[in-house]
C-alpha cells in the first residue's frame, strides 16, 4: 500500500473540480510580471501605493543606513535578546500616529491574528465574527477556547440581535471584521459597529485593516482614520507586507493590552523576532506614509474606472476600494478568462473555492497606484472584449 496514495486522490479530486493549485514561477520587475516570456501588468500584488516596486525609494533607504545597522537576523525572540532599540522605535511612532496607547509589531498578519484571539478570548467570551473574514482570523478563532458565532456578511441586523440576545450570557464579546474585505472590497460601516459596542460595555471591536492601511484615510492609517473612529477600535490591525511594502503587522491597542499580550501572545513569544534591516525599512515608510495622498488619490481615480467598467458589464461589483472582482461562477470560467486576460498582457488569478464561496469564482483585481490611466483604459477593453 502506497502510504501518499490518500494525497494523491485528493490532488486528483482538486484537479477534476478545478481547484488545484501550484506554486506560480514568474520573474516580478516593478509593476510587471514575466511568467512564460510574457511581460503583464501586474493586477494581483498587494503593492497597492506602488512603494514596493519603486526604485528610488529602495535607494532612499540603503543611503541611510550603515553596514553595523544591516542586520539580517534578529537571532532571538523579542522577549530574549530578540528585541533591538529600533522596534520600540516603531511602535512609539506607529502609537503617535494613531493617537494611541501603544502599539505591538510582531512577525505577519497571520501570526497577529492566531496570536491576539486567543490569548484575550477564554471560554467566558463570545466572537462575533463577520462571515467572510480572513483565514489567519478563522484560524485564530479556532485556536480560542471562546465560542463563536459568525454572523451573515455586512449583516448589522443579524449583529445586533445576536448581542442582543448574547451580551448577558457572556463576560466578555469581542465583534471580529475586516475594514475593506479581501475577495470582495467592501468597506464595512465601522461606524456603526462602534454605535453598537458603545451599547453593551463587555463589547471590544477587532478590525482587520490588512488593505485599508496605507491606501485610506488623510494620512494614510486606514478606514478606521477616514471613518474618524480609531480610538473606538480595541484592536486595530495592520498589515506591513501589503500597501507599506515591508513584512510583518502591528496591533494599535491600550498600553494595558500590549502589556497583556506581551504576556500571552504566543506567536509573539515562541517565535525569532522579525530582522532589524526589515523593522528599519518599515520605519522609513511609516515616516512618510501622510505624503503619499497624491498617490492615494490616483489608486482612488482608477479603482472608480474599473468598478463603473465592471458594472456596466452587468457584473456585481459591491467593492468599495481598491479590490475589485470580476465574478464568472464556475471555477473553469474562471480559469479560462484568467488565461485570457494573460494573453492580453495582464497578469490577474483566478480566485476559487475554499477561497471564495462555491460558485462564485472570479478574477480578482489587486490594482495599485504604480499603475497609469491608459494602462487600465487597456485592461478595461481587455476585460469587456
Ligand atoms: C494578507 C492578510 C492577512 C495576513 O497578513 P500577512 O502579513 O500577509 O501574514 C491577514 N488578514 C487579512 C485580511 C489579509 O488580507
Amino acid at each position: 500500500m502506497n502510504i501518499y496514495q490518500d494525497y494523491q486522490d485528493e490532488l486528483d479530486r482538486l484537479s477534476e473540480q478545478g481547484n488545484l493549485r501550484s506554486l506560480p514561477h514568474a520573474v516580478y520587475q516593478g509593476k510587471w510580471v514575466v511568467r512564460d516570456g510574457r511581460k503583464m501588468c501586474n493586477l494581483s500584488s498587494n503593492d497597492y501605493l506602488g512603494l514596493a516596486a519603486d526604485v528610488s525609494l529602495r535607494d532612499e533607504f540603503l543611503n541611510t543606513i550603515e553596514v553595523e545597522e544591516l542586520l539580517f537576523s534578529a537571532s532571538s525572540s523579542r522577549l530574549l535578546t530578540g528585541n533591538f532599540s529600533i522596534y520600540d522605535t516603531l511602535e512609539d511612532e506607529l502609537a503617535a500616529l494613531y493617537g494611541a496607547g501603544a502599539a505591538l509589531v510582531v512577525g505577519s498578519g497571520y501570526h497577529l491574528n492566531t496570536g491576539i484571539l486567543p490569548a484575550v478570548a477564554d471560554a467566558q467570551t463570545l466572537i462575533l465574527a463577520d462571515k467572510l473574514v480572513h483565514a489567519s482570523l478563522i484560524d485564530g478563532i479556532r485556536l480560542s477556547a471562546a465560542r463563536c458565532i459568525r454572523y451573515r456578511h455586512q449583516d448589522m441586523e443579524q449583529l445586533e440581535m445576536l448581542l442582543q440576545k448574547y451580551h448577558a450570557a457572556y463576560s466578555r464579546i469581542i465583534l471580529v471584521t475586516e475594514s475593506v474585505f479581501s475577495m470582495d472590497g467592501d468597506v464595512t460601516d465601522l461606524s456603526c459597529l462602534v454605535a453598537m459596542k458603545k451599547r453593551y460595555p463587555q463589547v471590544m471591536l477587532y478590525v482587520d485593516e490588512a488593505h485599508g492601511v496605507g491606501v485610506y484615510g488623510e494620512c494614510g492609517l486606514g478606514i478606521a482614520e477616514e471613518q474618524g473612529c480609531i480610538r473606538e477600535v480595541d484592536f486595530l490591525c495592520g498589515t506591513l507586507g501589503k500597501a507599506l511594502a515591508s513584512v510583518g503587522a502591528f496591533v494599535i491597542c491600550s498600553k494595558v493590552m500590549k502589556d497583556y499580550l506581551v504576556n500571552r501572545m504566543r506567536t509573539l513569544i515562541f517565535t525569532t523576532a522579525l530582522p532589524p534591516v526589515n523593522i528599519s525599512w518599515t520605519l522609513f515608510v511609516v515616516r512618510r506614509l501622510s505624503e503619499w495622498k497624491s498617490r492615494r488619490q490616483h489608486l482612488y481615480r482608477l479603482s472608480e474606472k474599473l468598478r463603473q467598467a465592471i458594472i456596466q458589464s452587468g457584473k456585481p461589483c459591491g467593492s468599495g476600494s481598491h479590490i475589485l472582482p470580476f465574478t464568472l461562477g464556475a471555477s473553469e470560467l474562471a480559469i479560462e478568462k484568467a488565461m485570457d486576460m494573460q494573453q492580453k498582457g495582464f497578469y490577474v488569478l483566478p480566485v476559487r473555492p475554499p477561497t471564495v464561496p462555491e460558485g462564485t469564482s472570479r478574477l480578482r483585481f489587486s490594482l495599485t497606484a504604480a499603475l497609469s490611466e491608459p494602462e487600465v483604459d487597456a485592461l478595461i477593453q481587455a476585460l469587456l472584449q
